[in-house]
């Protein structure tokens, strides 16, 4: 099994001075890694495989899409505003410095659909909070979330505070 995760490249002061970027790009240019990252994504979840991942705008779908492969489910995008060209509905949400809001079409799966949201990196945990809100008023049953890289000391986790599962497949 490929260590994907030494792959992970840490680029300090992006997007700003004091923040340390962990950049996943160099594990998805190396094929054994992407697998094995996916891999590792999946495993907790094929006993009892969702109807559908939702991946967050942009590096969810990559991982996201991947792993609905996987899974042999559905993908289901979940994005910035005034990208999806059918009706939406929208959620808000507090960053750091500002806000900001995801979209997901109305129809974006049929009612008690069993859904796992997927994103790339937890940080302070709001993007999957607001993610996870807006596929719950769409009708999704969300079973859990799941990502890549859950950075620790930001106390994600905190924020997410749900009944339904979150794994991430590396700890940092
Ligand atoms: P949160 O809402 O603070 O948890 O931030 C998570 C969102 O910001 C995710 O969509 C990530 O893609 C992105 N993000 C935050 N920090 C990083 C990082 O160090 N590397 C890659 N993406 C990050």
């Amino acid at each position: 099994m490929s260590d994907w995760s030494a792959l992970i490249r840490d680029v300090p002061d992006f997007p700003k001075p004091g923040i340390m970027f962990r950049d996943i790009t160099p594990v998805l240019a190396d094929p054994a890694a992407f697998a094995a990252a996916v891999a590792a994504m999946a495993a907790p979840w094929r006993a009892t495989p969702p109807d559908a991942v939702a991946g967050i705008e942009s590096r969810g779908f990559i991982l996201g899409a991947a792993l609905a492969l996987e899974l042999r489910c559905g993908f289901v995008p979940v994005r910035k505003p005034g990208k999806l060209p059918g009706r939406t509905l929208s959620q808000g949400y507090r960053l750091e410095y500002g806000s900001d809001r995801l979209e997901v079409h109305v129809d974006a799966v049929p009612a008690g659909a069993r859904v796992l949201v997927v994103d790339d990196v937890l940080a302070t945990g709001g993007t999957l909070r607001a993610a996870t809100e807006l596929l719950r008023r769409q009708g999704a049953q969300v079973i859990g979330a799941d990502v890549l890289v859950e950075l620790v000391p930001l106390g994600g986790r905190d924020r997410w505070d749900d009944a339904a599962p979150l794994r991430a497949a590396l700890l940092m």
